[in-house]
């Protein structure tokens, strides 16, 4: 499989030297094609910064980033723009839904600004919302859906054009956990059917059931990456033996990788070298 997405020590720093935040340190990650990841980590440790920066919506500090085997920071501000709307899928924590415009046009609204709005597009259009649940849905307007069909909406639209990578910023947040499995279950489908790459920002350690690798980031850096099969199956059984044993409230502060996952070489290190 071929690298699909790649950053080489990218640092975002914002503010000037007086009051400067070190977002995102150097960080080095790699997707497959076909990959879907999980980024997790505390809130404020640089997981928001670091996708803006691979959906080429943020510039960073130093570092690049390739998606592709293209590198963003060597385009055009033109380039830029039209690679983001042909080959990047994001969904942020605010959805963006255009609010004139129903579901299932909110989702075609993506081929027709990439000139691919034919037959076979709609039926992806639709057969996408279908498949994430919303096919009573489709013609609402988005003030007549719930938060997280709204953000349902938001994932189909960041996968229908076929996009390289798709960047999908707590995607579940506002979706009960039932509804929550099943919406990462099909997201982690879909990335595995159209082989683009796949990140998942979640706090919800739950759901790394459905990913093929965890990225754990913590003060801006990368402090571990789970990529073996029964590593992560068992951090996911284990926050969810937590999650029924701690009130919801004490389960979402619990943000970073327990220690039975401590790294060995062969499957954790991120190879800084
Ligand atoms: P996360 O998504 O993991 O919560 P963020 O990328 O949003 O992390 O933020 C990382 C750090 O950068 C935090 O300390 C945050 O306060 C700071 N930060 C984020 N965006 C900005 C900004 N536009 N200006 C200044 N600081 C910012
Ligand atoms: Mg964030």
């Amino acid at each position: 499989m071929a690298i699909i997405l790649r950053t080489d020590e990218v640092t975002k720093v914002y503010g000037n030297l007086n009051a400067a935040v070190v977002a995102v340190d150097k960080v080095s990650i790699e997707v497959q094609q076909g990959e879907f990841v999980a980024l997790v980590g505390p809130s404020g440790s640089g997981k928001t910064s670091l996708l803006a920066m691979l959906a080429a919506l943020l510039s960073p500090t130093s570092g690049s980033l390739f998606i592709d085997g293209q590198e963003l920071g060597r385009m055009s501000e033109r380039e830029r723009t039209r690679f983001r709307r042909e080959q990047i899928g994001f969904t942020f924590q605010a959805n963006n839904l255009v609010p004139y415009l129903t579901a299932l046009e909110n989702v075609e609204l993506m081929l027709r600004l990439n000139g691919r709005l034919d037959g076979t597009g709609k039926t992806r259009a639709k057969d996408l919302l279908v498949r994430l649940g919303l096919e009573d849905k489709l013609n609402n307007l988005p003030k007549q859906l719930s938060g997280g069909q709204q953000q349902r909406v938001a994932i189909a639209r960041a996968l229908v054009h076929r996009p390289a990578v798709v960047l999908a910023d707590e995607p579940t947040a506002s979706l009960d956990t039932e509804r929550a499995f099943q919406v990462v279950e099909t997201f982690s489908n879909l990335i595995h059917e159209q082989e683009g790459g796949g990140i998942m920002v979640t706090h919800d350690l739950r759901m790394t059931k459905y990913v093929d690798k965890v990225i754990q980031m913590v003060d801006g850096k990368v402090t571990r990456i789970l990529e073996d099969r029964a590593q992560i199956d068992s951090l996911a059984s284990l926050s969810s033996f937590a999650a029924a044993e701690a009130s919801s409230q004490e389960f979402d502060s619990q943000l970073v990788i327990p220690d039975f996952a401590r790294p060995i070489p062969e499957y954790a290190l991120i190879d800084q070298a």
